[in-house]
């Protein structure tokens, strides 16, 4: 071989010795590059790492390494090192042109020496173009990815095939570098994408939970006072109510109705409604354990569950209740003293399921009220009157057509004169299945339907027939009717009465319409109107119920009424509570500063009648004169009681004297 090329055997050896050195360093290199790239993971550095080295290896002007993108329609120069390499780096350029794509195309490298294998047009195309080009494919494990390209080896050199295969042999052992590395950064930016879409996923379940909290909120809560509504307070009581069950323990629930607050509404307006419903509700939490619930049931009604409560500890917390509302409430410059009832039903003693339990507190409740009581526990006793409403009123109905309302006559005691000088009639409805039913729970109902119009109208011309026919007997009295709201509203009830007074010959003096605080004061304007009327016809108008109600001492001045009747809740115990006595006190010498006598109602005992006799006031009216009774024991009492009853002299003229002491 040796002489074959004229060398000589001592220069062939050194030669080869010489170009295994060159292979054993260019293999070591080859070693170290493929350590330091497959150690990274950062593709850029990748990336940049391979430029420099092959440009090393082959040494070229500049390396550039162009990959493919994703979609296979062009490729990048994603790193570049030596001459121009900037203008290069990060250009884009379809497949068609250039080189790349016919690496890409043929799947292999492409050198000079590939000019050989190509036709005339083809090899002049790229001898001018790519000529002094090298470009080996990178080929990963899964996908072509690119390739590796030298331009131009320096000192105007030409790339061999040495050069060719030294690089073919670093590109086949970076590639799998390479594409780790891109594998590596497909993922870390799949994994951001996925952060970012967690992210947002995150956010937009976060959003969605608490609109979805807020709806709930929504559901479950009064807006105006923000508690709990009727569906959360059955909720809480059910779950009360199974804790209680599971741990025997006692459970109470009160429900609160305020007193007067519809007049308060009405007269004032729904701002001012509203604002003390919310002052109210927040008094009534500061008082109440954390464990307790306090919810608005609607309107006026609140409700509270005392999870463990037993009689005493309900007692307790009603107390306090009530003490929260001692203070008046003061809102927009108005000052508000409001009252409430109360009704408590127990687990386990009144019921054992929330609908039990919310209606036995109910009826408790309607029961307080009706007794003025602070607060009054269920008894079976009351369920009689909790008639469903509408077979009440369809019974309603019968019995005033069928004139089964009777009435029942309370004897006014003079105590100036002492004689018995008036009677007032109330409405007695003795139901043939449930007994007798108190007229406070079903007036309400009679007005809610317009069915008082003719009511009235009727128990007026009862009490008219019944005290003539007692006046026809000698007994100079008078009669009171009382009116209800809804009578104040109708145009037409003056001319009715006149009516009925003509027909019966009846004296309008001798006629007293007793209207209730609330009653004048839902109106106040309205009800002047209707009660100048009645007062021009020569009726006799009384405030029943005085105490109660807001009534507007400017008001009370320019009505025309001539009695304030002061609530049984203050007379009854006036001997026993200090406050009442004093209201009782202030308000017969109010009325008599406005020119009005006084009746107090309620009167149960001697001591409380002369009490008011000292006081000054002008009529008593109670059961310690009489109880309300039936028409035909009027008479008997008229004739048989202490008190005498003026007498209307035989030819009815002049005064009527009695012949006792009036
Ligand atoms: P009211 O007009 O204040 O009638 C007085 C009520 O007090 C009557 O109850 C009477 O029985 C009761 N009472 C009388 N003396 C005493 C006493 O010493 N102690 C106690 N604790 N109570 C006494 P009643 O008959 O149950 O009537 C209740 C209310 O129903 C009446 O209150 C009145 O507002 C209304 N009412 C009764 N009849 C009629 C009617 O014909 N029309 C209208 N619109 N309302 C009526
Ligand atoms: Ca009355
Ligand atoms: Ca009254």
């Amino acid at each position: 071989m040796g002489a074959d090329t004229g060398l000589t055997a001592h220069e062939t050896q050194k030669s080869l010795e010489i170009r295994l050195r060159q292979r054993e360093a260019e293999i070591k290199m080859l070693r170290e590059i493929s350590d330091v790239i497959g150690g990274t993971y950062s593709l850029q550095k990748v990336f940049e790492l391979v430029a420099d080295r092959a440009r090393h290896l082959i040494d070229a002007e500049t390396v550039t390494i162009p990959i493919i993108t994703p979609d296979q329609s062009t490729y990048t120069y994603r790193a570049a090192v030596g001459e121009h390499a900037e203008e290069l780096i990060d250009v884009t350029l379809p497949l068609e042109i250039g080189v790349c794509g016919w690496v890409f195309r043929h799947r292999k490298p492409w050198w000079r020496g590939m000019l050989d294998q190509l036709d005339e047009h083809e090899r002049n195309r790229w001898e001018k173009e790519a000529g002094t080009l090298i470009l080996v494919p990178l080929v990963g494990k899964r996908q072509f990815l690119g390739g590796i390209a030298g331009i131009n080896k320096k000192d105007r050199r030409e790339f061999d095939r040495r050069d060719l295969d030294l690089l073919t042999l670093f590109a086949s052992q970076v590639s799998i570098a390479i594409e780790n590395a891109m594998i590596f950064e497909e993922l870390a930016e799949a994994k951001q994408y996925a952060e970012a879409f967690r992210e947002r996923l995150e956010e937009t379940n976060q959003r969605l939970l608490q609109t979805n909290e807020e709806l709930q909120h929504l559901a479950l809560h009064d807006p105006l006072t923000r508690l709990p509504n009727r569906t959360l307070v059955t909720d809480r009581l059910h779950q009360g109510l199974l804790a209680a069950k599971r741990n025997e323990q006692p459970l109470a629930l009160i429900m609160i109705d305020l007193d007067h607050f519809k007049e308060i509404n009405d007269t004032l307006g729904h701002t001012i409604g509203d604002m003390l419903l919310i002052s109210v509700g927040k008094r009534f939490q500061q008082v109440l354990r954390e464990q307790d619930t306090l919810g608005r049931l609607g309107g006026d009604e609140f409700a509270v569950v005392l999870p463990q409560a037993d009689r005493n500890d309900a007692i307790v917390v009603a107390q306090k209740l009530q003490a929260a509302l001692e203070k008046p409430v003061t809102i927009e410059h108005n000052r508000f003293s409001i009252g409430a009832s109360m009704g408590i039903a127990l687990y386990p003693e009144h019921g054992s399921d929330p609908s039990g339990l919310l209606k036995g507190a109910d009826v408790a409740m309607y029961v307080a009220k009706r007794n003025r009581d602070e607060y009054a526990f269920y008894n079976v006793e009351h369920d009689k009157y909790n008639p469903d409403r509408l077979e009440l009123l369809r019974d309603l109905r019968i019995a005033i057509h069928k004139q089964h309302i009777g009435l029942a006559f309370q004897p006014k005691l003079d105590i100036r004169n002492g004689c018995i000088s008036a009677i007032e009639a109330l409405a007695r409805w003795e139901h043939s299945d449930k007994g007798r039913i108190p007229p406070y729970d079903f007036i309400p109902t009679l007005e809610q339907t317009g069915l008082i119009k003719p009511f009235t109208l009727y128990i007026l011309e009862q009490a008219v027939t019944q005290c003539k026919s007692w006046q026809d007997q000698g007994f100079d009295i008078s009669v009171a009717v009382n009116l209800s709201m809804h009578n104040l509203r109708d145009i037409k009830l003056a001319p009715h009465i006149l009516e009925i007074l003509r027909r019966y010959d009846f004296p309008a003096s001798k006629l007293t319409l007793e209207i209730t605080e609330s009653a004048i004061m839902n109106d106040p304007e309205y009800s002047l109107g209707v009660l100048a009327q009645l007062d021009n016809m020569g009726i006799q108008l009384s405030v029943d119920d005085f105490g109660t109600g807001y009534s507007s001492l400017s008001y009370l001045k320019r009505l025309p009424v001539k009695q304030l009747k002061i609530d049984r809740s203050f007379v009854t115990d006036m001997m026993q509570d200090q406050d009442n006595a004093m209201i009782v006190h202030s308000t017969i010498d109010l009325a008599h500063n406005l020119g009005l006598r006084t009746v107090a109602e309620g009167v149960e005992s001697a001591d409380v009648l002369d009490a008011l006799q000292r006081m000054g006031c002008d009529i008593a009216q109670g059961y310690m004169i009489s109880r309300p009774l039936p028409p035909e024991e009027l008479l008997n009492f008229l004739h048989s009681c202490r008190w005498p009853t003026p007498r209307i002299q035989a030819d009815r003229q002049g005064e009527a004297k009695a012949p006792g002491s009036c």
